[in-house]
């Protein structure tokens, strides 16, 4: 009998094992080949303490020190951009991501392939770090196998059955006392299987293309770049830039691909802001984010059953979240008194959903 199984095989997964697995027997099951196939896998890997709603940011807040310490940050810095008749959104953005407004000029020492014809306001953070991804889920998945739990690939769960415990199918049958949601965009589709009430879980499509530096710049050292009001963003990566339309699309669960008309209108909202032209697109993809109805994470045990715990709703911020969201999950899973503020870990239960 397995105390905690774990569906899903992405960083929310593979966090909340990796805690569980300290203290119980630990399986996660991934339907995929590999593990991060689905909104893990494509993800812009950014760190800002300031993005997103209030319980966002303290999962964010309380986060920084384990990707601190464990040295998966390298500093990026984020620079919002807006035009002239972008002004009243520059402000909110600003006061929300706590940025220091800077020059034009100063905007284009540190990009110079932006068009001061069009950039009207600019501001910058310092505080914006690349993630590393790979390493933060390849981690996660080794603790587990060090604590002897598995991690198991092609085990898409199909039925999900109550006898006392959980009995659960997928390419092999499982036993557990508790079953820890982590399906992403699959999370009600899981939960309806145990019978347990979908929370309105909702897969948003975000595209991204992968463009050439533009001019051949070494791109190595550019902050990441926002238009005002999230409408597209920029980021260096590998010596390329990854542009995003910034879309939320509300979709069915499924494999994503970028909208190539989604795509372009993304484009030129980013080329109108630089004076370089988007010639050509190397590759591009799309990730889904899935979000409750109110926007923020959903954690902890459903309370009709509470042997059905919910890690989903990760929305934008599934990474950077997930060092303090699974810690929540594991403390609210073990009956452990939650180190995160009561008020936030009420914002983030199943049960403000109900
Ligand atoms: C374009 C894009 C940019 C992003 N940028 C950032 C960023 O900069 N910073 C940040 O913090 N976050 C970012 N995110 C969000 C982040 O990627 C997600 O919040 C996070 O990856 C969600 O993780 P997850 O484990 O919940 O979902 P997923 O990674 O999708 O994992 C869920 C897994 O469950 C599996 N599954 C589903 N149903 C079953 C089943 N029946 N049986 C077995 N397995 C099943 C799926 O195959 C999937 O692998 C971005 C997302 C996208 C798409």
């Amino acid at each position: 009998m397995i105390d905690f199984l774990i569906i899903g095989g992405g960083i929310a997964g593979l966090s909340a094992g990796a805690r569980l697995s300290e203290h119980g027997s630990v399986t996660v099951l991934e339907a995929e080949d590999a593990l991060g196939y689905h909104a893990s896998g494509r993800s812009a890997a950014l760190f800002e303490e300031g993005y997103g709603p209030p319980s966002v940011v303290a999962l964010n807040k309380a986060s920084a020190e384990f990707f601190f310490s464990n040295d998966y940050l390298t500093p990026r810095g984020l620079m919002l951009l807006a035009k002239s008749d972008q002004a009243d959104q520059f402000r909110k953005d600003l006061g929300e991501l706590g940025m220091a407004e800077i020059s034009v000029p100063d905007a284009l020492a540190r990009v110079p392939v932006l068009n001061p014809e069009t950039v009207a306001y600019a501001a910058l953070s310092e505080g914006a770090y690349d993630i590393d991804t790979d390493r933060v889920l390849q981690d996660f998945a080794r603790t587990i196998r060090a604590n002897a739990g598995s991690v198991l690939t092609r085990q898409k769960v199909t039925r999900i059955r109550k006898d006392g415990h959980w009995l659960v199918e997928a390419a092999e049958a499982f036993q557990a006392r508790t079953i820890v949601n982590a399906a992403g965009a699959w999370a009600d589709e899981v939960a309806r299987m145990a019978g347990i009430a979908p929370l309105g879980i909702t897969p948003r499509r975000r595209s991204m293309a992968r463009l050439p530096a533009p001019w051949g710049h070494d791109v190595k050292n550019w902050p990441m770049m926002l238009g005002a009001g999230e409408t597209w963003y920029a980021k260096p990566d590998a010596g390329k830039l990854l542009v995003s339309p910034s879309e939320a699309d509300p979709v069915e669960p499924h494999d994503a691909y970028a909208d190539d008309m989604v795509l372009a209108e993304g484009l030129a909202r980013y080329e109108e802001m630089v004076t370089s032209p988007v010639t050509r697109v190397e590759t591009n993809w799309a990730g889904l984010r899935s979000f409750a109805p109110d926007g923020t994470l959903v954690l902890g045990p459903d309370p009709s059953d509470e042997s059905f715990v919910w890690s989903a709703g990760q929305g934008g911020y599934g990474f950077q979240t997930a060092p303090a969201a699974s810690r929540l999950v594991a403390d609210l899973a073990l009956g452990r008194a939650p180190e995160l503020d009561a008020a936030m870990v009420s914002a983030l239960s199943v049960s403000r959903l109900r």
